[in-house]
C-alpha cells in the first residue's frame, strides 16, 4: 500500500513519488538480465539492454521521470496504433472494421499461420504485423511520403513537434524484412491488402521507424486515456470512438500473445514494440483518492530487453508493479 501521498499535489508529495519510481526502476532494472534485445532488425541489437526508464505524466500536470528517460528509441509495433488511429481518421471506422477484424491471435506477432488455420475473411486483428500491415495499405496516397504525412501530422499535433525518421533503422528492417514480405505476399494473395504491395511495406517499414522518447509515449497514452482529448486544452486530437476502439485493441491485442496475462496481472490498455517501448493509457477512475493519478495518466515505458514474447521484460514488470501498488488497473 502507498502511504503518505493524500496531499501528492504538494512539492513534498512530488519528492516522495519520485523516489518512489526511482527505487522501483532501480529494483526492476536487474530484471533486464531476464531478457534479451531484438536482433532479427540488427540494428536493434545495438541498444544496451541493461536500459530502463518510465515517463509518467498525469492529468494533473503531474509528471515523474525516472531511469533513461532521455535514450530515443523507434516505434516498431507501437506505430501499429498510431497508423490505425490514423486510417480510422482517414477511412472511418467502420470501412477499417471491415478491412481488419478486432480478434486477439494467441499467436506470435510475425504469425501468418494463424491466416491459414481457419478461414478468415480478413486479418485478425491491427496490431499483429499481417493486420498492421493491412492497415497500412488503407492509408490514402502512393507513395510511403504521402502515405505517412497524416501520421507525421497526427503526431506533430500530439507532440508538439515533427518526430524523426530513423533511417538507419528503417534501411536494417528494410534490408532483414523476409517474413514481413512474406506476410505481405500472403496478404497479396487472399485479397487482404488495399493497394500496392511494395509501397505498402515501404511506408510500414518506415512507420515502425520513427523516432520517439519516454515523454513522447506518455503525452500520447495521455491523449487516448482522456479518450482523445487533450487535458490541458480540451483541444481533440482524434474523435472519441478511434480512442476508444483503440483502448480495446491494445488491452486485448497490445502486447502480441502476452496480452491476457498483460490485462490480468496489469489491467491498462498498452502497446508495446521490439525496441523495448511500451505505451499505456490510464483512464481516470473512481478509487481510494490517497492514490496517485486517479484522474488518469498516460505512460511511456523503455526497456530493450525483452522476454519470450518481444515485450519489454523488465518495463512490464516495473509497469505490473507500480499498477498494483496504484491501483491503476482498469478493471
Ligand atoms: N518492425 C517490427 C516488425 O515488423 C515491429 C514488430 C514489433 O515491434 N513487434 O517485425
Amino acid at each position: 500500500m502507498v502511504q503518505g501521498i493524500a496531499n501528492w499535489n504538494t512539492g513534498e508529495t512530488q519528492e516522495w513519488l519520485q523516489q518512489y519510481v526511482d527505487d522501483w526502476v532501480a529494483f526492476y532494472r536487474k530484471h533486464t538480465n531476464d531478457g534479451n534485445v531484438a536482433s532479427y532488425i540488427p540494428i536493434l541489437a545495438e541498444a544496451d539492454p541493461d536500459d530502463l526508464g518510465i515517463t509518467i505524466i498525469g492529468n494533473n500536470g503531474l509528471s515523474v521521470r525516472s531511469g533513461d528517460t532521455e535514450i530515443p528509441f523507434t516505434l516498431q509495433s507501437i506505430s501499429k496504433a498510431i497508423t490505425f488511429i490514423v486510417a480510422c481518421m482517414e477511412r472511418g471506422v467502420s470501412y477499417m472494421l471491415d478491412n481488419v477484424d478486432v480478434e486477439p491471435t494467441g499467436e506470435a506477432f510475425n504469425s501468418i499461420m494463424h491466416l491459414e488455420m481457419k478461414p478468415v475473411k480478413k486479418p485478425l486483428n491491427p496490431f499483429n504485423n499481417a493486420g498492421a500491415i493491412t492497415v497500412t495499405s488503407t492509408l490514402p496516397g502512393d507513395t510511403s511520403e504521402e502515405r505517412l504525412e497524416p501520421v507525421f501530422q497526427l503526431l506533430e499535433k500530439i507532440l508538439g513537434y515533427r518526430p524523426s525518421l530513423n533511417v538507419d533503422v528503417y534501411e536494417s528492417e528494410r534490408e532483414s524484412s523476409n517474413r514481413n514480405r512474406a506476410i505481405g505476399y500472403y496478404l497479396l494473395e487472399v485479397g487482404f491488402l488495399d493497394s500496392d504491395l511494395n509501397a505498402t511495406l515501404e511506408t510500414y517499414f518506415k512507420q515502425c521507424s520513427i523516432n520517439v522518447t519516454l515523454d513522447d509515449l506518455a503525452r500520447i497514452g495521455l491523449i487516448l486515456a482522456n479518450d482523445g482529448m487533450d487535458p490541458k486544452n480540451g483541444e481533440e486530437m482524434m474523435p472519441r470512438q478511434v480512442a476508444r476502439l483503440t483502448k480495446v485493441l491494445m488491452l486485448t491485442c497490445g502486447m502480441y500473445d502476452a496480452s491476457g496475462k498483460f490485462a490480468t496481472y496489469v489491467g491498462i490498455p498498452a502497446k508495446s514494440g521490439v525496441s523495448g517501448g511500451i505505451l499505456a493509457a490510464v483512464p481516470p477512475r473512481v478509487r481510494d483518492e490517497t492514490m496517485p493519478f486517479t484522474d488518469g495518466c498516460g505512460i511511456g515505458v523503455y526497456g530493450p530487453a525483452l522476454g519470450d514474447k518481444g515485450n519489454s521484460i523488465a518495463g512490464t514488470r516495473l509497469l505490473r508493479h507500480i499498477a498494483t501498488q496504484w491501483d491503476l488497473s482498469i478493471f
